[in-house]
């Protein structure tokens, strides 16, 4: 299927490694002239080069997507964006016992407010376009909430709702607004998130793995590629009548009917 979005530009946060980079790459692929970013030069440079060497169009920002100026360095890159994915490193786990008001202040900022802020900055040039995806990277555990990572949580769950009361307000003029909530994607955060829990249990990260993946009704991790695939449809002129949405992919582990 040609997704009909050949041509378009798009500002990808996060996007040196993991689900950004694999949400970037798949667009790329698409025709789509990508805005990348991250926070170190290296990864990010190698990802860009790996994009062109593939065919693409990519440009590298260096930035820190939850400061101000890093969210204006990518406006300056692409002032007009046709699609906005949004993405930060998520909060580290813990016990809500230990948190202070700065540790939520910086899970709000990198995974609430962040995003906020850059649809404010894109959503009304795209209604005046008449064409906009936004995609959110949130989690799983917006759906269901996982113990351990309640800054995640409860970040992710305002954004979530934010999100939800501008989806039907900017659907009319062609622009789409929907969160993808990934569960367990082999990349490095999952492997940060398994050495936790395997220090934890007394067992070594690879047996953590395992029972993680086994356990899992796919029986396995999903591909960051599978995840870039799923955000280059919803990003593209087929997916248009899709909003206000928040598509888990996590190879069944959620049990609910719907
Ligand atoms: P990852 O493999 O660790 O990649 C994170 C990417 O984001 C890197 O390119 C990193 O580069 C960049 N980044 C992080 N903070 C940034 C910032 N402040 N400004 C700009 N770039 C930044 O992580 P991932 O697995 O792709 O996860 C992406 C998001 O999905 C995270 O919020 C994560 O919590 C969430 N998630 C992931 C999973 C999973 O299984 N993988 C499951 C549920 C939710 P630099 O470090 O160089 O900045």
């Amino acid at each position: 299927m040609d997704l009909g979005i050949a041509g378009r530009k798009a500002i990808v946060c996060a996007s040196s490694k993991g689900l950004g980079r694999a949400c970037a790459e798949q667009l790329a692929a698409e025709g789509v002239k990508v805005v990348i970013s991250a926070r170190s030069a290296g990864p990010l440079e190698a990802t860009a080069d790996a994009i062109r060497s593939a065919g693409g169009e990519a440009v590298a920002v260096v930035c820190d997507v939850t400061a101000p100026e890093g969210r204006a360095a990518l406006l300056e890159a692409c002032p007009d964006p046709d699609i906005l994915i949004n993405n930060a490193g998520g909060p580290p786990p813990g016990d809500f016992r230990n948190w202070a008001r700065d540790d939520w202040i910086k899970a709000i900022d990198a995974n609430m407010l962040t995003a906020i802020e850059l649809i404010k900055m894109t959503v009304d040039g795209m209604m005046q376009r008449r064409f906009g995806r936004i995609v959110n990277i949130t989690s799983a555990a917006v759906k269901a909430p996982i113990d351990v990572l309640g800054l995640s949580n409860g970040a992710r769950a305002g954004l979530t709702g934010f999100c939800a009361g501008i989806a039907r307000q900017t659907v009319r003029r062609n622009v789409t607004l929907n969160g993808l909530l990934p569960g367990p994607f082999d990349t490095d955060r999952l492997t940060g998130t398994l050495a936790a829990v395997a220090k934890k249990q007394g067992k070594s990260i690879e047996e953590a793995a395992e029972e993680r993946a086994k356990n899992n009704p796919a029986g396995r991790f999903g591909d960051p590629a599978e995840f870039g695939q799923a955000c280059a449809f919803l990003c593209s002129a087929k997916a248009g009548f899709i909003t206000g949405q928040n598509i888990v992919l996590d190879g069944g582990a959620f049990p609910g009917t719907l």
